[in-house]
This record gives structure tokens, sequence and C-alpha cells, in this order.
């Protein structure tokens, strides 16, 4: 049998008031002293960390196979993710659900693009006369999130530009609704917002053209922003290899990142939920949902509100389980406080899932 851990906290059930200590028995959380012989572990707990944005089974040029699959959920964990929403995959990942030792995953099945208005390989690409019934088919095929490439590079003029008319949007947005799904969609440009957010989407990834017009329309719908800042910060290297060929394109990428810490500032000020997603798995590495947090922080969220980003309130927006009563037991241990100083979520010392110590220094 594993033995009873008793977490002598403080235990971070929310982000004030700790619990002084728990105890984890049969891989679940309890506040209750069980009778019999515990472990003692030390050590600041909080739940484990969300990667709101993140992509298992796929790399940049597409679907992966099962082992390169099973390397980013590994990587996520071991730092610390131990739930993700997977924000459009090629690849069938549903295997994963059966396997203890990796991180529980809340899926969007497969990207909805229009053809030729994406990266190529990832997308279910269509034009918008099929979006409702693509829409219903990949709702279908995810846990309760329906993913749109909202804009894109249009080559024809030569900067980003919305990928959907307006009058599509709304219809599609009820097909996910009816099917029990929520929906978000990639937007990088000021131009696709105001339509997906009149049309009754629930969350934008990256909102990078959020500005003065759309902030007030996304605060007063409560529209969600997962701002994968970490991505961001490859805009200028997308500009720079796309300079000669589309310049104002490259252009809008450079003055997209330069504002994206005052962008993320104002949604924080508007009060407009945030989230911490890294966009890992289409070109950049898992494992980083840490440096994310971090970057929320640098951009004006105060250190507690960017640890909710990817923990109590993440995993309250995706209807999953915190550090509550017989929960399963997902889990950081931490040298010390991570309100003070978010340093210290870099090197847990333990990360437990579903009960069992999975990475960390502690053994
Ligand atoms: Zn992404």
């Amino acid at each position: 049998m594993t033995p009873v851990l008793h977490l002598r906290g403080p235990v971070l059930v929310g982000p004030d008031e700790p619990a002084p200590e728990a105890w984890i028995v049969g891989g679940r959380i309890t506040f209750e002293r069980p009778s019999g012989d515990t472990t003692t572990v030390d050590g600041w707990v909080v739940p484990g960390l969300v990667d709101a944005h993140c992509h298992i089974g796929l790399d940049a040029h597409g679907a992966v196979d099962d082992a390169t699959s099973e390397a980013q959920a590994l990587a996520d964990r071991d730092a610390g993710a131990l739930l993700l929403r997977d924000a459009g995959s090629a690849a069938d990942t549903r295997w994963v659900d059966d396997r203890d030792d990796l991180p529980r995953l809340v899926r969007a099945g497969r990207h909805i693009a229009r053809p030729k208005r994406y990266v190529r390989n990832f997308a279910d690409e269509v034009e918008p006369d099929e979006l409702v019934r693509t829409v219903r088919r990949q709702a279908a095929r995810g846990d309760g999130w329906v993913k749109l490439v909202g804009d894109w590079i249009d080559r024809d003029t030569g900067d980003l530009a919305p990928c959907w008319p307006a009058e599509v949007l709304r219809p599609a947005m009820d097909a996910a609704h009816e099917a029990g799904a929520r929906v978000t969609a990639h937007c990088f440009s000021e131009d696709s917002l105001a339509d997906l957010v009149e049309a009754g989407i629930d969350c934008i990834e990256h909102a990078t053209g959020l500005d003065e017009r759309t902030l007030p329309l996304l605060a007063e719908r409560g529209v969600a922003i997962v701002p994968t800042l970490i991505n961001i910060e490859t805009f200028p290297g997308i500009a720079d290899a796309a300079a000669g060929k589309f310049p104002a394109y490259a252009a809008h990428m450079r003055a997209l990142h330069e504002r994206r810490h005052a962008t993320v500032g104002a949604a924080y000020d508007a009060g407009l939920p945030i989230y911490a997603g890294t966009d890992a798995g289409g070109a950049l590495a898992h494992g980083r949902i840490v440096d994310e947090v971090r970057e929320l922080a640098r951009a004006g969220l105060p250190a507690v509100e960017a640890l909710s980003a990817a923990s109590w309130s993440a995993r309250a927006w995706l209807g999953r389980d915190g550090l509550v009563e017989g929960a399963s037991a997902d889990l950081l241990v931490l040298d010390a406080d991570p309100r003070e100083d978010l340093r210290v979520l870099h090197d847990p010392r333990a990360v437990v899932l579903r009960g069992v110590r999975r990475a960390g220094r502690w053994s």
C-alpha cells in the first residue's frame, strides 16, 4: 500500500488563507488527519500548474508520433504543469487519458482554419460555408473546447487579416455552445477581435491586438484571454523572416510585440480573466509554464495573480478541482511561498500527480 503522506504546509488552497496541513490518502487530498503512520513532507503546497494553451501531439510540421507526444507531456509534467488545455492538435492523443503518469488533458479537437490561411498540416481547413458543420465535428473530438484560427497573414494584402466573415461566426458559436463546448480563437491582429466577441466567443488566444476599441467589449462580455507571452517573444524573428516579401505584416508583428506587456497590463486593469499558456508544441518547447507565469508578472500582474492564472483561477475556469477535500492529489511542494517569489516554482521539491511523486528534488 502507498504510505499516507502528510503535507506539513502551508497548503495554498486558494490565493490567501492557506490551510496549515493536509494529507494524501489513496491518491486523494484530505484535510482530516488519518489514523496510522504517515510520511511527512515540509513545504509550501500549491495546486498542480495549468498550461492553458499548449499542443500535445504537434510540432512545427504537424502531427507527431506517440513517443514524441509522450515526451512533450512528460516535459510539461516535470515542470509542474499537471493540467493542460490542448489548444488544437492534429494527432489523436486519447491514449494519454489512460496514463496515470501523464498530465490531464482538456482538448479543443483540431484547429479550424481557412484553406492556406494557417500553418500547413495543423488544421481542419474549411471555407466559411462549412464552418458550422466543422465546429460540430471538432466539438465532438474535444473535451469542451473548439479552436478557431481567427486571423492570419493574407498574402494578397500582405498583412494580418480576419479569416471568417462576421455572419458565419454567430451560428458557429451557437453550434459549439449547443454541443456543450466553449470556443476560443487564435487572434494576433486588432481587426479579428470585435466580430468574434460580438458573435459570443468565450476566449481569445494571444490577443496581441487588443486595443482601446475592443478591450471594453471583452470586459463587458467576460471574455478570457490567454496571452502566451513567451510565444509573442518570437514575433520579431517572424517579422525578420517575412520583411522582404511582406513589409507591412512584418511592421505590424513588430508593433504588436513591442506593446505586448502594455496590452496584457491594460487587460488586467480592465478586469479581463487572464490565464497562463505557453503555446508549446507548434514551434516552442514544452515545459515552460513557469516562464509564462513570470512573464505575466512582468506585464503587470501581481505575483499572486500571475500564479493564479496558472493554478486556482485556471482550474476553476476549466472546471477542474484545486486543493479541495477528496480531490485528486495533483500538486507541487515548494521551498518557499511562491506568492512572494515566483522563482521558487522553477525548482519544486516535489511534483505530485494523482498522489504519486513524479518529479522534484525530494524523494
Ligand atoms: Zn497554439
